[in-house]
């Protein structure tokens, strides 16, 4: 490097030439930092949303180039949660994007070691077989004390935090109209 361009990048030098006297602007600036752009500069549009982990319900930004998700914040928008994301809202674009993500039904056979894909035609045809027989084989028509029951406790019900008000309105639906009465949310235990 000539001698001249290591003085072009002596700090004085360049406050003096970029006329900023305080060091407060561009002479401070390093190549890679001059180089930096916020995560959501190419986006090419971002839609509201809400988060769909938990029944705060924060509001969220979600940033979209080409179709796919760049990046979720808050949204200072919200009244609920004014900009702000717990780190699970935060990590909210792997819920959409991880390459961890499943695409198969996983399923572990009754004393199996290890997990086996299913079609999902196969799981749907095995699940609405174990409930048919399930409810036939347990149903209580009344309970010890004779009055009418029509259930089985047979069957239970957990669900996860990503479940939606909307899902867990047709989950209890559901079950009510199967009889099957055991019906929790991870979110409570
Ligand atoms: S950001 Fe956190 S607190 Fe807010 S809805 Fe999502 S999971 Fe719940």
């Amino acid at each position: 490097m000539g001698l001249l361009k290591l003085l072009e990048q002596w700090p004085v030098v360049r406050q003096l030439k970029e006329g900023d006297a305080l060091a407060l602007g561009p002479a401070v600036q390093s190549p890679r930092s001059k180089a930096l752009k916020p995560r959501i500069d190419e986006a090419e549009h971002v839609v509201q949303s809400i988060c769909p982990y938990c029944a705060v319900g924060c509001g969220q930004l979600v940033y979209v180039k080409g179709g796919e998700v760049t990046h979720i914040e808050g949204d200072p928008a919200s009244p609920i949660s004014r900009g702000r994301l717990c780190p699970k809202g935060q990590a909210s674009k792997s819920y959409v994007q991880s390459p961890l993500r499943e695409y198969k039904v996983k399923y572990r056979r009754p004393y199996g070691t290890a997990w086996e894909e299913l079609s999902l035609d196969d799981a749907m045809e095995m699940i609405a077989r174990r409930i048919v027989d399930t409810r036939a084989d347990t149903w209580e028509y009344e309970t010890s004390d004779g009055a009418p029951a029509n259930r089985t406790t047979a069957i239970a019900h957990l669900g996860g935090a990503t479940l939606d008000n909307e899902e867990n309105y047709l989950i209890k639906k559901l079950y009510t109209a199967l009889g099957i009465v055991c019906v929790e949310n991870q979110a409570r235990i």
